[in-house]
């Protein structure tokens, strides 16, 4: 078992590891990846004998506590505990009617409680002030209803371990977008909610070409306003500058790579964004700690291989083991058996490889491995499916009738933020944020701090380890300005907004391109971008085929969680 980090054993201790009514701790760290190593191996017996599920269960252990791959946080939190919940994504539909958004409202509580995120589309319901058949009065439209879903999110939220998360989507035609676009800014309390506007192609095209917009009644399928879709774009780009807020999501690029476009089209992600759903539909994620696979400067492709091969194997026995909120939940899910493996530590892997991230070889080498993972994670599944069986909507996807599958798809990079403080490395696939910095109000309202240990080890490598140095970093969490270090070593060790925002999208890219759900990615910004940045980034985005962008600026005043160096 490899040794935890500080941090890593304070968030274990905090919400991970199993306690009894007086608060003592049930189990070790050790205890904890036991636990869910057996009971995600207890599926394997279905298909074989005890001495099977034995021997998974020991593989599933080693590669948990070497932290070469660990699952998303609910399955750490809750396998092998009777409170059965471990998938992190869910997509509920939001109907038009009192009835369906109540209902909705229950099942995404219980998917908070248990911690998990929900994402929602909210284009089906009438616009506010539309008038209401049944008594005559007028509907409060869309933006009411996700303040109402915020505000239940809050409460189940004092109760939980981990925060509810949402994703609430409006698509760009509804009547209602102008001031859903303002939401964040204008809605100050919304702080459960993530924000994307549903793009379409033709939307763009007609921003573009500067051409006007309809904004259409959901039901009627009727123009009944129309506008500049510039006017649109600019609100866009004004809000997500004030508060990164709303992002976009590209529902045409996400719909061309459903694998199960007959049962119909994709509206909404996750929380954060890292995996496209249908209504119902919840995907459980896992991620590769990259920086452990660098051996002697070379990267071990034969050890990457096994612990996909593995991972795929770990993350649909999930699905199998998995307690579902609902039964339609259950049914959707068991119907596409949808996983999601990524990655995290890629910047310590780029660091251990001596590769600028800001460079073409970090990009074609971000391609080559998500490549291989990729088809490692395809044939593992057209394996499992051999001794298991394919998903049940199997003969109406994309890989009927050639291809056996177990999982209609695969790969998904999702932000790893707290797993990969329990790996302690990167998170999913940014750059540092800084060689030294805090992560704000995370753990009972404290803070964490870190100091990244690959930096200080190259130092070492090198005779260049000062106390001096330290004591730089500390204030600003950068390297760039010390006159000591020479630039190759620098620019091995810039931070992430010390990297051009095109980089962070092109990085996005790269693992996009052999992703078959979505990648999660900020693109960090420094506070003195302008509109026309957020402008070109989005525009970018959606060219290069992202299937959804999402921008920060930093250090605008308002309250975040990463802030660069150590000293207060
Ligand atoms: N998530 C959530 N609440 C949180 C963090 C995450 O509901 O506070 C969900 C959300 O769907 C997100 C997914 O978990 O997209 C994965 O997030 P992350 O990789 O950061 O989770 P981890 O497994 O590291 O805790």
């Amino acid at each position: 078992m490899e040794k935890l980090s500080e941090n890593a054993l304070r968030i274990l201790q905090e919400r991970y590891l199993l306690k009894g009514k007086d608060g003592s701790f049930q189990e070790s760290p050790e205890e904890m990846f036991r636990r869910v190593a057996h009971a995600i191996a207890k599926a394997e017996t279905k298909w074989g004998g005890e001495e099977e599920s034995k021997s998974w269960e020991a593989s599933f252990f080693e590669m948990m506590s070497n932290l070469y791959f660990l699952p998303n946080s609910p399955t750490l939190m809750n396998a092998g505990t009777g409170r059965g919940q471990l998938s992190a994504c869910f997509v509920l539909p939001v109907e038009d009617s009192l009835e369906g958004i109540f209902e909705t409202l229950k099942q995404a509580a219980l998917v908070h409680q248990n911690g998990g995120g929900t994402g929602f589309n909210f284009s089906r319901l009438r616009p506010a002030g539309d008038r209401l058949n049944t008594y005559g009065g007028f509907a409060s439209g869309p933006i009411s209803f996700i303040k109402l879903y915020d505000f239940a999110t809050e409460q189940v939220k004092q109760g939980g371990r981990r925060r509810g998360a949402n994703m609430g989507i409006l698509n760009v035609n509804h009547p209602d977008i102008l001031e859903f676009i303002k939401l964040r800014v204008n809605g100050k309390p919304l702080q459960n909610f993530n924000l994307s506007v549903g793009i379409t192609d033709d939307f763009m095209e007609a921003v573009l070409l500067d051409k006007e917009w309809d904004l259409m009644h959901p039901n009627s399928g009727r123009a009944i306003r129309t506008v500049g879709a510039r006017l649109i774009w600019e609100e866009i780009l004004n809000n997500a500058w004030e508060s990164g807020n709303p992002g976009l999501i590209f529902l045409d690029t996400i719909n061309r790579s459903n694998p199960i476009i007959q049962l119909g089209k994709i509206q909404a992600t996750n929380p954060c964004g890292e995996v496209p759903l249908m209504d119902y539909e919840s995907c459980n994620l896992g991620s590769i700690n990259l920086s452990k696979f660098v051996k002697e400067k070379e990267l071990d492709w034969g050890l990457l291989s096994e612990t996909v091969h593995k991972a795929v194997r770990f993350l649909d026995n999930v699905i199998e083991v998995n307690n579902y909120p609902s039964s339609n939940i259950e049914q959707a899910t068991k119907g596409n058996r949808k996983i999601g493996l990524g990655v995290m530590g890629w910047a310590e892997m780029l660091i251990q490889l001596e590769t600028p991230y800001d460079s073409e070889e970090a990009e074609d080498m971000a391609k080559n491995i998500m490549k291989f993972i990729q088809e490692e994670s395809f044939l593992a599944s057209s394996k499992l499916a051999e001794e298991r069986g394919n998903f049940d909507n199997w003969n109406k996807s994309v890989y009927y009738p050639d291809q056996k599958m177990r999982n209609a798809t695969r790969t998904s990079i999702a932000p790893t933020g707290t797993i990969s403080i329990l790996a302690n490395t990167s998170s999913s696939i940014e750059p540092l944020f800084g060689l030294a910095f805090q992560r704000r109000k995370v753990l009972n309202g404290q803070n964490l701090t870190s100091i990244n240990d690959f930096f200080i080890k190259k130092l070492k490598e090198k005779g260049l380890f000062f106390q001096e140095i330290l004591d730089l970093i500390s204030i600003d969490g950068s390297c760039l300005k010390i006159k000591e270090l020479p630039d190759k070593f620098k620019s091995v060790f810039k931070t992430a907004l010390e990297i051009d925002p095109k980089w962070h999208l092109k990085h996005q890219i790269a693992f996009q391109q052999f992703t078959e759900n979505a990648v999660s990615k900020t693109v960090n910004l420094p506070s003195s971008a302008g509109l026309e940045d957020i402008s070109e980034i989005y525009k970018l985005a959606w060219e290069w085929k992202a299937k959804g962008i999402t921008v920060f600026r930093n250090d605008t005043g308002r309250e975040q969680v990463l802030y660069k160096g150590i000293k207060e």
